[in-house]
């Protein structure tokens, strides 16, 4: 990476964004902007399109035509691959550019953001548009006199509701195989990180997707989210977001047409280590990466440390060290290894967390600070709490910040009562050089995704998605497709 580079993008104006809708650009109904703010130095960046219900409906409008005139759906599977396949090409044509574009908007460090933004959303869109022709209906083992076909079918119109922390990821994620199964999608950025995704649709347009087929309304939540939620033209509604606001999606379906709503939430997820972990200097380090990296702000990140007793001190030593060493400060120069947190609103929440965490009766270790504040960024120290007991709030709620959260068991039953003891289940990992314990733990530790031995670090070709109030349904893999298709059975008399 360059950083003259980097530099030159960062420098680039940005024209006011609007919707778009039907292959256009449009403003909102009733001419409203709001403000995008960077994270890096709280400049203002552009402003983007305030959208309304009646946008929203035009939207599902436009992708209900598209879908029904089988603009999309009705193409040759092979014709709809080189469209997704070009759009992938033009993706990593373009990473550099969507990156910083990204990092200003959103704060992520460049060198993460580069790798987790356009070079995983390039990679979803091809993988979906290599398996969209492999993807096979069926033919049941009936009796001689009749056959049952099952056919595979696009379910219609998709609602994708996307968070801020890895727009262009999270958006490949759904967008991938809702496209690849002959779908049309409505997308619903985050208020504050819309500016990829908005670019993202451009180049599909470029690459040959027909008009209407993929749409984006910007705006709040609260408006054109439910619009969207509420749309009877809307089938299926995938989202990654907040718990509470997947509540409120499954409000809106069970009001209106009882779309399927598939929810990806957050986590707290368990990072375990066993005194017999392999390397416990590297355990340490990645312990510190999985859940300091992108300040805390990812799903799986491994926000609660349940250490052995036995090494409890001299490992929670070593990751203060490790989260002690990371350098905060400008998202967009090469040398810092971690970025913005995203937002004014999630900074004073994590620091109410730590100090909600230490009047619980935690020792802050490390952190515990804004950083940089003459800046006008919004920088956040690695924080490590130790002491955290089970039932406190560090332990049960999801901070989304750069916090970690330290107790201590005594033997294996201990570590899994602790580790399922919240309401979620998205990630955790075991850190053991005992096979048979490593594969224990696995099973009895109640999440969508376990590591072992390392912290993260998954791609496009495993499911992502959680159980409890981590969510239903998966992202990512060909488990992914089901999500976007309706099984139709055809009941043949021969
Ligand atoms: P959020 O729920 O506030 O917002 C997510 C999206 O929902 C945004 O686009 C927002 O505009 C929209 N929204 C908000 N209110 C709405 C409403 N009433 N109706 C419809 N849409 C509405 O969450 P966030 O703060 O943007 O994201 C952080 C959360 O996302 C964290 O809890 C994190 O763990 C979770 N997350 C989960 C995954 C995963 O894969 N499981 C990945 C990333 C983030």
């Amino acid at each position: 990476m360059d950083q003259q580079k980097i530099d030159r993008l960062r420098a680039e104006k940005i024209a006011p964004q609007t919707h778009l809708i039907n292959g256009r650009h449009v403003p909102a109904s009733d001419g409203g902007t709001m403000d995008v703010t960077s994270p890096i130095d709280g400049a203002r960046l552009t402003t983007m399109a305030r959208g309304t219900a009646e946008d929203m409906q035009a939207a599902t409008a436009a992708a209900r035509a598209a879908f029904e005139d089988g603009r999309w759906a009705d193409q040759p599977p092979s014709a709809r691959k080189n469209v997704m396949l070009k759009w992938a090409d033009l993706i990593e044509a373009n990473a550099l550019e969507l990156a910083v574009l990204g990092v200003r908007d959103n704060g992520t460090e460049i060198g993460m953001a580069l790798k987790a933004e356009p070079g995983s959303a390039a990679g979803s869109i091809r993988y979906y548009a290599e398996a969209l022709d492999k993807v096979y209906g069926e033919i049941a083992p009936t009796g001689h006199d009749v056959m049952g076909l099952i056919h595979k079918e696009p379910v219609g119109v998709v609602g994708a509701i996307i968070p801020w922390n890895f727009p262009l990821m999270i958006g490949a994620w759904k967008l991938g195989p809702a496209l690849a199964m002959g779908n049309s999608v409505v997308l619903k950025p985050a208020e504050t990180a819309s500016l990829t995704l908005l670019r993202l649709v451009e180049l599909a347009h470029e690459a040959g997707l027909p008009d209407g087929v993929l749409n984006v309304v910007t705006g709040e939540g609260a408006v054109v989210g439910e619009a969207m939620g509420l749309s009877m033209d809307i089938d299926v509604l995938a989202f990654t977001g907040s718990g509470a606001t997947g509540r409120r999606l499954l409000e809106y379906a069970a009001r209106s047409n009882l779309k399927r709503v598939y929810l990806e939430l957050g986590g707290k997820s368990p990072n375990i280590v066993f005194a017999d972990a392999p390397n416990l200097d590297e355990a340490a380090k990645v312990t510190a990466m999985g859940i300091f990296r992108n300040s805390g702000q990812v799903c799986v990140a491994g926000s609660r440390l349940l250490v052995d007793a036995s090494i409890q001190d001299d490992f929670t030593a070593a990751v203060v060290k490790a989260a002690e060493a990371l350098r905060v400060g400008d998202p967009l120069v090469l040398d810092n290894h971690i970025g913005a947190v995203h937002s004014e609103r999630q900074l004073a929440q994590n620091l109410q967390f730590i100090e909600t965490g230490v009047a619980e009766g935690g020792s802050l270790l490390t952190g515990g600070t804004r950083l940089l504040e003459d800046t006008g960024g919004t920088y956040m120290a690695p924080t490590v709490i130790s002491d955290v007991q089970p039932q406190a709030t560090l332990a049960q709620r999801e901070v989304f910040g750069p916090v970690l959260a330290v107790s201590s068991f005594s033997d294996e039953a201990e570590a899994i009562a602790i580790a399922n003891a919240t309401d979620y289940g998205l990630a955790g990992a075991v850190w053991t050089a005992n096979l048979s314990r490593a594969q224990r733990m696995v099973r009895a530790v109640r999440t969508g995704v376990m590591h072992v031995n390392t912290y993260g670090g998954a791609d496009g070709t495993v499911p992502l998605g959680g159980v409890g109030q981590s969510g239903n349904g998966h992202d990512k893999s060909l488990h992914a497709l089901d999500k976007y298709i309706n099984l139709k059975t055809a009941w043949i008399k021969l």
